[in-house]
């Protein structure tokens, strides 16, 4: 009956249209309706062209049903990606998101409320449970505001009022929760925007009950996490004392959200395929991180012997711990240098703590999403010197603003673009934007008061690129001073790594993001849900790239590191050291184990292992190469 809502189907040429109506006019009103509709409602309309004539070719393929897959048998092992490292058993707790299916129209208004009410309290109920149950501050934060959603009157009211309509409870309530998620989407302030997806689970919460579907109780030991994909910000807000690890479907080691989960500590395996999340509810499971292998339902003495993997890991990471403040030096004496990569200037601490010699990459991007605007001169100042000061006088490595791609920032929307990993993002971005860049650089510069500051510009793909950069760097430098300046670009695009004997007699330093350099060496999306399994950084083809990068570097006296995940990779630090990179860059919690993988080397035998690896074929067979070493 209203237009604009009608127009807010947006419904196009060609479309199925399913019509609802009363039950005291449906025989009328729907086959006039119906008319109506076929005849163009009252427009000259060409017809669709005949479906039905290529239909019965066609129909076969399109209708081939997907085979299901099949959840794998006990004791199976199943390969997937190694996303964090860890060995973690438990049962399964399978997370996969259901179709809920219910009439639109109720039975009565009184017994529509009733259901309603019942599964609003059982919901009330079990949110209740998660707030006792939950260690973390911010855990339980997040449960009390889904309480206060579930008594929300603008949404009980509206509800109420569908009711009385005649509409089902579970319509009821899904229409008007699906249309506030929306509303509330739409919002420009991205945190608030965000809490679209909270509006959505308590939704998915109600319907489970008024739909018949249970929602699975959490086991009550540490389980194993079983899911599709999972997105940063699910892993961040998982419990790690009731997680023991992560398992899914879909995914690859370097999205954003295995980054999470490494820094959380929590072992995770992504990518296993979709066999996984057919496993049944409490099935032992063990996954491997490290490996990245899946083992269900696992016989007694291959538990056992995980679990002996497990106690001598956890006894080479102690043994690591206690020397994580000396550096790391091979057997040899060649030392390495390790850093820390951090975010935000709360990072700091924890990373000198880990034994971080300095901060080899401050993505500031993670600054600038913190805000629900762009943070002024002042607010970022203030950071950069937080992270100085916590450093006391060891250096840091910043990354300019690195937005687009996989990063978008809600407050400073981009053009959609076809390709947004091939588009304006990195570098390419802020020399678009030079307010926002220079501004950057003055809070930077402010911030370093003589203190060690190297900053270096994300995704350089030409020598034009850094030029620009390096010129507005100059400029600002010279109406704010600063005494220990360094100037450098990461290598994350090959033509970078190409060019590196250009760019090296220009720049002072390079560091590696083998993450996104990977990614557009393989010509495989970092993220892509099943292809991104094979975006292995110890492929040859990057080894080659890092191995030209290096050369050129030294022979200009310039000095490399490694701040991608493959950095903190055990099997990867062999070959990044035998390929003569001065210097790795990890999460905090990776320090230690790197440094002690530094200490069992030799330099030499580095450099005859990468040498060797060089001439290999596969990623698998350099990860074989190493293993045996
Ligand atoms: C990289 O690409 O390797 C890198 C360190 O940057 P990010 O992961 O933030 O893209
Ligand atoms: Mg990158």
């Amino acid at each position: 009956k209203s237009l604009s809502k009608l127009l807010s189907l947006g419904a196009q040429r060609g479309q199925t249209l399913e019509l609802v109506a009363e039950p005291t006019i449906a025989d009328d009103a729907l086959p006039a309706l119906l008319k109506a509709i076929e005849e163009g409602l009252g427009e000259e309309v060409e017809p669709l062209p005949a479906v039905t004539e290529a239909a019965p070719q066609q129909a076969p393929v399109a209708k081939a049903p997907k085979a299901k897959p099949q959840a794998p048998r006990t004791g199976a092992q199943v390969q997937g990606v190694a996303a964090a490292p860890g060995i973690a058993m438990g049962p399964a707790h399978i997370q996969v998101l259901h179709d809920f299916e219910y009439p639109q129209l109720g039975e009565s208004v009184a017994l529509e409320r009733e259901r309603l009410q019942a599964a609003l309290g059982q919901v009330r109920q079990d949110i209740e449970g998660l707030i006792q149950r939950a260690q973390a501050q911010a855990i339980r934060e997040i449960f009390v505001t889904h309480q206060e959603m579930l008594d929300d009157p603008a949404l009980t009211d509206e509800v109420a009022a569908r009711l009385q309509q005649g509409e089902s409870a579970a319509a009821a309530w899904n229409t008007v929760i699906e249309a506030a998620a929306v509303q509330q989407e739409a919002l420009q302030d991205a945190l608030l925007a965000e809490r679209a997806a909270d509006l959505r689970d308590i939704g998915r919460r109600v319907l489970a009950q008024l739909c018949g579907v249970p929602t699975l109780e959490e086991p009550k030991e540490a389980y194993i996490l079983v899911m599709d994909e999972v997105g940063p910000s699910d892993v961040a807000r998982l419990d790690p004392a009731r997680v023991a690890g992560i398992l899914t479907a879909r995914g690859g080691a370097t999205a954003h959200s295995a980054i999470v989960a490494r820094a959380l500590g929590i072992p995770a395996v992504v990518g296993a395929g979709e066999g996984v999340l057919q496993i049944a509810a409490g099935t032992a499971l063990l996954i491997d991180g490290q490996r990245g292998l899946l083992t269900v339902a696992p016989a007694p003495e291959v538990l056992e012997r995980a679990l002996a993997d497990r106690d001598r890991r956890e006894q080479r990471l102690q043994a690591a711990a206690e020397r994580r403040m000396e550096s790391a030096v091979t057997l040899d004496g060649h030392a390495v240098e390790v850093f820390a990569n951090i975010g935000e200037s709360a990072g700091v601490a924890k990373a000198v703590e880990q034994g971080a010699e300095g901060v080899g990459l401050l993505r500031t991007e993670l600054i600038f999403m913190a805000h629900s605007q762009a943070p002024d001169e002042a607010v970022q100042e203030a950071e950069y010197r937080r992270v100085l000061d916590g450093l006391r006088g060891r250096p840091l490595v910043v990354r300019t603003l690195d937005v687009g791609g996989d990063k978008p920032l809600p407050y400073w929307p981009i053009d959609k673009e076809e390709n947004p990993f091939l588009g304006v993002r990195g570098i390419r971005l802020t020399l678009q934007r030079p307010d926002v860049m220079e501004g950057q650089l003055r809070a930077l510069l402010r911030a370093a008061d003589n203190r060690p500051l190297r900053i270096m510009f994300p995704m350089v793909g030409s020598v034009e690129e850094w030029r620009q950069a390096k010129d507005m760097t100059e400029r600002v430098r010279r109406e704010i001073p600063v005494k220990d300046l360094q100037l450098g670009i990461m290598i994350e695009v090959p033509s970078a790594a190409l060019l590196a004997p250009v760019l090296a007699r220009e720049v002072d330093f390079f560091s590696i993001g083998t993450n996104d350099l990977t990614q557009y060496t393989l010509a495989i999306d970092r993220g892509h849900p099943t292809l991104s399994a094979q975006a292995d950084g110890l492929h040859p083809a990057v080894l080659q790239l890092i191995d030209i990068t290096v050369r050129a570097a030294h022979d200009y006296g310039k000095w490399v590191g490694v701040c991608g995940e493959l950095a903190a990779d055990p099997l990867a630090v062999p070959l990044l050291v035998g390929l003569g990179v001065d210097e790795l860059s990890v999460s905090a919690r990776s320090i230690a184990e790197v440094k002690a993988g530094v200490r069992e080397l030799t330099l030499s035998h580095a450099q005859q292992l990468a040498r060797h690896a060089l001439g290999l074929g596969t990623a698998t067979q350099v990860r074989a190469l190493v293993e045996k070493s």
